[in-house]
């Protein structure tokens, strides 16, 4: 597994463009890193700590015989109204292009185009330099 490639959650989130990665104070290593730093929300999430994910061969929610479990469809709900993006979208593009075509796709979709950073998912703007057109939709 790459650096960029654990990154992507079992679920199909880029902890690359998340707050808790993202921000300097007690960094979250994404979902795939260890736990410390980590939020209770995060190291409770029933989707990381999924055993049938973690048996499954790809390691991502579509591999799994209950796909789209109630747990993904409430969070892909919730992403998807609050912060206009789906986990459910996500996984469908990693399983159709293959993951290291969509962590290309996720470079160019959250990439500041004023300062070459990174447009933060829950903000919506570059947390590097404030900018929000930046990000495509
Ligand atoms: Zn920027």
């Amino acid at each position: 597994m790459t650096e960029e490639s654990k990154l992507i959650a079992p679920c199909g989130m880029n902890c690359g463009v998340c707050i808790a990665y993202l921000r300097d104070k007690r960094k979250c290593p994404g979902c795939h890193g260890e736990d410390t730093n980590k939020p209770p929300t995060r190291t409770r999430c029933i989707i990381k700590n999924c055993e049938t994910i973690k048996s499954s061969q790809s390691g991502f929610c579509f591999d799994c015989v209950q796909y789209p479990c109630k747990r993904l469809q409430q969070l892909d709900k919730r992403y998807r109204t609050k912060y206009s993006m789906s986990m459910i979208e996500n996984l469908e593009h990693i399983r159709d292009i293959g993951l290291n075509a969509f962590i290309e796709t996720e470079k160019h979709r959250w990439l500041c185009r004023k300062c070459g950073g990174v447009i933060c998912v829950h903000r919506g703007y570059c947390l590097n330099c404030g900018e929000r057109s930046g990000r495509l939709a």
